[in-house]
């Protein structure tokens, strides 16, 4: 029977949260189409986290066991054996750049369309459309595919449901590809900046070149800090590139999509990249020395000035209307 199936990331044993989202969404499609959602986890995942994929919808889960997790390739071995065994016509993935590359990996290997970024799926005269948000988001295109498709969601896209029971395991064995074993992940570590959370800022202070340097989101940090709780610090990608700031700061194209209450961009051109990370805030305020920035050309407020003179300022001026 042809199916969805849906590659399960996993991360030291836990499941990854986009990937029981991509589940719940193929479950619900599946039930749409008249088949099933199945899901694959590979590596050593314990039989309890993998059967618990049925509590969000997977009609049977796969577990590739002597594979190794966290790499591409042995993943893209495990999903394409999986599909010329069960003859699946869709595969879909939640998103993050593991499954960016596993599912660019797959499409090529089994020679099925692809689109990425997905923020919506529909049925339509039996087969999956699947939408994707165009030109800095400004439009929504929807393809639809003559064959097999590889569907991978933006981050955060599909919402988790719990709908079901634990599914049963079934373990596969698989014979990997020569080049699976030339990668090894070595080891995993902290990613820098792990506690940041811009998305949820109802004020965000972001930064960019104008800061001068590292040393300059002082700057940022102090005002964020007058704004009080709820107010955070990001960054545009070029002092993310520049190591000023960690990435997950980074708003824009490539980064996060944010829309606070209030939003103030210290040093920044405002390039279209960015822009379209940040256009849905509420209100802008824009500080930049060069009055021709096309940051002002989609700011609220507008001041030309030196961020080092006004920011420290403004975040004076916070202070003392904050009492
Ligand atoms: P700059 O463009 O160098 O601007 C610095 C600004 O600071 C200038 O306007 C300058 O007038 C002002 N300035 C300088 N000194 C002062 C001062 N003392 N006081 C006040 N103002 C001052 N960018 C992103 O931000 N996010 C993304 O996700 C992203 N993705 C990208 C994806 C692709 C495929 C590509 C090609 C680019 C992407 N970019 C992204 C990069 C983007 O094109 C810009 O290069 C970047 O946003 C510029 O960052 P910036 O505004 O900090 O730097």
């Amino acid at each position: 029977m042809a199916g969805i199936l849906v590659y399960a990331l996993t991360n030291e044993g836990a499941i990854n949260k986009n990937s029981l989202g991509a589940v719940s969404q193929a479950a619900k499609l599946a039930g749409e189409l008249g088949t099933e959602a199945h899901a694959v986890v590979v590596g050593n995942v314990d039989d309890a986290v993998a059967g618990s994929l049925g509590e969000y919808g997977a009609a049977k889960v796969f577990r590739a066991k002597d594979a190794p997790e966290g790499v591409s390739t042995p993943a893209v071995d495990v999903l394409a054996k999986l599909f010329a065994d069960n003859d699946y016509d869709y595969a879909i993935f939640g998103g993050g750049l593991l499954g960016f590359e596993i599912g660019a990996g797959l499409a090529a290997r089994i020679g099925a369309g692809i689109t990425a970024e997905v923020t919506g799926v529909k049925v339509e005269g039996g087969k999956l459309v699947a939408q994707r948000p165009i030109l800095g988001d400004s439009l929504i295109s929807e393809s639809n595919y003559k064959g097999k498709g590889v569907l991978i969601g933006r981050t955060n896209a599909f919402e988790a449901t719990q709908s079901g029971s634990a599914a049963s395991v079934e373990d596969i064995t698989v014979d990997l590809s020569p080049q699976a074993g030339k990668v090894r992940l070595v080891k995993r570590g902290e990613q820098r900046g792990a506690d940041i959370n811009i998305e949820d800022a109802n004020v965000l202070v972001a930064g960019g070149r104008g800061l001068g340097a590292a040393e300059g989101f002082q700057l940022a940090e102090d005002l964020a800090a007058a704004f009080g709780g709820g107010a955070a610090v990001g960054a545009t990608r070029a002092v993310v590139d520049a190591g000023w700031f960690p990435y997950a700061g980074q708003i824009g194209q490539t980064g996060k999509t944010v829309a606070p209450k209030l939003y103030v961009a210290a040093g920044i051109s405002g390039a279209i990249q960015h822009k379209v990370g940040m256009q849905g805030s509420e209100n802008i305020i824009a500080i930049n020395k060069d009055a021709n920035a096309p940051i002002f050309e989609f700011s609220d407020l507008g001041i030309v000035g030196d961020v080092q003179k006004v920011m420290p300022a403004l975040t004076e001026a916070v202070k003392a209307k904050k009492g």
